[in-house]
């Protein structure tokens, strides 16, 4: 058996890893370890989150740090601010008893100045999240010019959303001969394109192939009006009484909505989302690896670092825009040698993605009927019956009752008390579902409009101003990219973007107003002061006003409030 031991590591950290509880070491850790610690051959880890690939990278760099030296020796790079901390937590924990290693975590959406001060302090390893980072390079407050190890954690995801350029830029300002060394959950084109523009005669390692864990999971599609998504998830979830899934929506607000209408409808529920603090998330987590909530309503970003072996279900209130994160969502399911199901729930406009899905997983989505109320009651219905089938009698204790029970009970035929004992667990059910209705909407796609700009709820957003257009290259991505370096709140709600010659407008959460006019005093995008604010020139106001140049309308609202 392989045991930590056995991989080369310092008495210092194997002390540390038992500390933590982790007993041998996962196959990513296995391979990775003992390959960074003895070479500087460049590595590629096709590995998912979950598979232990923190400790994979981070215990054989922190084994080779020279704690002499003060200087950055490596830079850690990941997807989002979360997992950031997430991972200079980790290493923290993993270097707890190496005295005179210093770890700095460099992220958007708070101040650069403490971050700016923890480097001077001499930290020899920084993770960061690439767009701080590099702001942090072009201030010349983080010098990478002497770097040995460089790691793109989640490469696939800092791609998807856009960072590119950035890590284009950041690496420009390594040295040839660090050690690169790239995790990635999936493996697109871009990826591989990466792997040979970034790396030289690279090892490479995968640690439980997509397919093998994709040949578990089933995945079916269901055809609903937005307006009937709660109550098919309801129906889905009543079909299957032992489900124990995650259920993936994909705004924060909507996961507080799916959940608390959950819990106020009887079920073991409860959400994981950016808003809550780290003790409250560890206490869902917990209750949730303890079986104590039967669905957990999710983000996808907050979802990540939930390592959960035996999920019945995953079920996608929504499909996610990168399709990528589906293959993460889904794959939550059916690890090892358990069976798995994917649902999700469409309406007849996102029916396209489907097809688009297909491909992605090679594999068949299949269409599926939301049940009707007859064929959960039925089901609920067998499983309780099952249930009592199965239950374990105490002899003992009902002995001591059972004869004045039956006493009672002598005036009722066997058919007549089943009925009875039925019923009582089931009267609720049998009403809730006497006059459901078929949710099963048209697959035609004719009752959705099809429309180039997203239909939104002008109440549910606020418009916010950017002094960056086309001009300044800002597409989509790169306003979004800007959004997460920036904000402290994650997977906020985004409207319509809508770009401009000179500047931008930003439908975003109307909730978090506040917090984002904080987020983005003294906001720097590509080193340069961006501004981005409230504006009073609403998306539907504008509408009503064509032909006139909003950019002057905003320009005389500014005068008029000076
Ligand atoms: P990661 O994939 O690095 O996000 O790790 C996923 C989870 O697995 C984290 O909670 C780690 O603390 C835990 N973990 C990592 N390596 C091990 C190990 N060898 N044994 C037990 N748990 C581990």
């Amino acid at each position: 058996m392989n045991t930590f031991d056995t991989l080369g590591l310092k008495e210092e950290l194997l002390s540390s890893i038992k500390n933590l509880g982790f007993e041998k070491p996962t196959p990513i850790q296995a391979e990775a370890i003992p390959h960074v610690i003895s070479t500087d051959r460049d590595l590629l880890a096709t590995a998912q989150t979950g598979t232990g690939k923190t400790a994979a990278f981070g215990l054989p760099i922190l084994q080779n740090i020279d704690i002499e030296d003060k200087s950055v020796q490596a830079i850690i790079l990941c997807p989002t601010r979360e997992l950031c901390l997430q991972v200079a937590t980790d290493l923290q924990s993993f270097s707890a008893q190496l005295k005179g290693v210093k770890i700095a975590a460099v992220y958007g959406g708070t101040s650069i100045e403490n971050q700016i001060k923890k480097l001077k302090s001499g930290c020899q390893v920084v993770v960061g999240t690439p767009g701080r980072t590099l702001d942090l390079i072009r201030r010349n407050k983080l010098q990478i010019t002497s770097i040995r190890y460089l790691v793109l954690d989640e490469a696939d995801e800092m791609l998807s959303m856009g960072f590119q350029d950035d890590l284009d830029a950041i690496l420009a300002g390594t040295p040839s001969d660090k050690q690169t060394l790239l995790f990635s959950a999936t493996m697109p084109k871009a990826i591989v394109n990466m792997c040979s523009k970034y790396m030289q005669d690279h090892h490479s390692i995968t640690v439980m192939s997509e397919n093998k864990s994709a040949e578990n999971v089933t995945h079916a599609y269901f055809v609903v009006n937005n307006k009937d998504r709660y109550a098919a998830l309801k129906r889905l979830a009543d079909v299957h009484p032992e489900i124990f899934g995650i259920v993936f929506c994909r705004t924060r607000r909507e996961t507080k909505e799916v959940a608390e209408k959950l819990i106020q409808d009887g079920y073991n529920s409860d959400s994981l989302h950016g808003d809550l603090s780290q003790s409250q998330r560890d206490l869902v987590m917990n209750k949730f690896r303890s079986r104590q909530i039967q669905l957990l309503v999710a983000t996808d970003v907050a979802a990540r670092g939930l390592d959960v072996d035996d999920l019945t279900h995953v079920i996608n209130y929504n499909l996610p825009d990168d399709l990528d994160l589906y293959v993460h969502r889904s794959g939550r399911t059916g690890r090892g040698s358990n069976k798995g199901d994917s649902l999700i729930l469409v309406n007849s406009r996102e029916l396209r993605s489907i097809k688009s899905l297909e491909k992605k997983l090679g594999k068949k989505v299949s269409y599926e009927k939301i049940p009707d109320g007859m064929e959960v009651c039925r089901k609920q219905l067998f499983t309780m019956i099952d249930k009592v089938e199965n239950v374990e009698v105490n002899e003992d204790q009902i002995g001591v009752f059972i004869d004045e029970i039956s006493k009672k009970l002598d005036w009722l035929s066997r058919e007549e008390l089943i009925k009875r004992f039925v019923s009582v667990e089931f009267n609720r059910f049998l009403s809730y579902y006497k006059k459901s209705k078929d949710l099963n909407a048209d697959r035609s796609g004719k009752d959705g409009k099809d429309s180039r700009r997203r239909e939104t709820n002008s109440d549910q957003f606020a418009t916010f101003f950017l002094n960056r257009g086309r001009k300044h290259k800002m597409n989509p991505k790169s306003i979004f990219r800007l959004l997460d370096d920036q904000l402290s709140s994650k997977g906020l709600e985004i409207g319509n973007i809508e770009i401009f010659k000179n500047h931008s407008l930003v439908e975003i959460d109307k909730d978090y107003q506040e917090e984002i006019e904080r987020d983005f005093q003294n906001a720097t995008y590509k080193g340069e002061e961006v501004t981005f604010r409230p504006s009073q020139f609403t998306q539907k106001n504008r509408k009503s006003r064509k032909k006139k140049n909003p950019h002057r309308k905003f320009r005389k609202n500014r005068r008029k409030n000076k």
